[in-house]
């Protein structure tokens, strides 16, 4: 079971605390206290995290703890071959890569292995470019990221924080209602023995999520009677004599031919006229040397 399994506290930081926080947790319950308590270190949690954690009033007065069933010290140390990319991806928008530039997350992100999505068709029937959005500041759409890259860059950016706990190879087993001190708070139960009562409680523990089913929150979902392929593909650049894949490049590609015409060609067009008329004229609508 994972009570014997590894458990890394990365970062630890009780010390660091205000004595005004310290003493919010002196109390009777043999549980553990903490004002944030995070379940899952996937994207969202360790954002959320990281978020948090570049706030210099939460860092000095709030005790966050992220729990995380996987190995986060795999992920911090994660690499991989330029050209080979793992397939759990996530498509990040404009604004989220905004937010990530925002707490200092985003420079952590290996811009290498990130691809800006300028186009995107779905059944060769929907089509849409940058262009088409409302507030749109930059060509592109989204920008592609692998997941392992988005959370080792919120986990280096962490190491600099130890105010921030992380608990990794610790799964949350359960999660009951506190009922001591007439409190309605959650305790977490933890794979390793420990429990940890929390006075706000996120779930960003994916699709199962414990927390949301804590907390009573319905979800419903249904069967596509599809399959779906997820992969990465290696292809040739495009080359100009392929055909276009849609209208927009096709008027990508028109707009880019128009405006590499010289200015002096359209001059001697312009300029030549006269004489191409009376060509015309002459030949009475016959052949001309033009
Ligand atoms: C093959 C594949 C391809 C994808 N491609 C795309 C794509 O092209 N574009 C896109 O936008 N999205 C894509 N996605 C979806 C994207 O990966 C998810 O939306 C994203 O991972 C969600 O992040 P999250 O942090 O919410 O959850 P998750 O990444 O699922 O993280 C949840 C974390 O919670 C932890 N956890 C769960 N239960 C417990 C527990 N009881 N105790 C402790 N920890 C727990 C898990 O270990 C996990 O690390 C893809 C997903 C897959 C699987």
């Amino acid at each position: 079971m994972l009570s014997s399994a590894r458990t890394n506290i990365l970062q630890l930081g009780r010390s660091r605390l205000a004595p005004h926080a310290r003493r919010c947790y002196a109390t009777t319950s043999t549980a553990e206290h903490r004002d944030v308590v995070i379940v899952g270190g996937g994207p969202a949690g360790l954002a959320l995290a990281s978020a948090l954690s570049s706030s210099k009033a939460v860092r000095d007065s709030l005790r966050v703890t992220l729990v995380e069933a996987g190995d986060l010290v795999k992920i911090k140390e994660w690499q991989m071959p330029a050209d080979s990319f793992h397939n759990r991806v996530s498509s990040i928008t404009n604004a989220s890569r905004g937010f990530l530039e925002e707490i200092g997350v985003w420079e952590w992100v290996d811009g290498a292995r990130t691809q800006p999505i300028e186009d995107m068709q779905a059944n060769a029937r929907i089509a849409f470019t940058a262009s088409d959005l409302p507030i749109q500041r930059t060509s592109h759409l989204t920008t592609m990221v692998e997941n392992l890259n988005l959370q080792r860059a919120s986990l280096r950016y962490l190491s600099r924080y130890p105010e921030v706990e992380l608990l990794d190879n610790v799964k949350v087993q359960s999660i009951t209602p506190d009922g001591s001190e007439g409190g309605s708070w959650p305790l977490v139960h933890l794979s390793d023995g420990r429990v940890i009562r929390a006075r706000l409680l996120i779930g960003a523990d994916g699709h199962n999520s414990p927390v949301r089913k804590y907390a009573g929150i319905e979800s419903y979902g249904w069967a596509y009677d599809t399959h779906a392929i997820v992969a990465t593909l290696h292809h040739a650049a495009p080359s100009p004599l392929s055909p276009p894949n849609s209208i927009h490049e096709l008027w990508e590609r028109v707009q880019k031919e128009w405006e590499a015409i010289p200015k002096e060609v359209c001059q001697n067009l312009i300029a030549s006229m006269p004489r191409r008329v009376e060509a015309v004229i002459k030949a009475k609508g016959g052949h001309t040397k033009y």
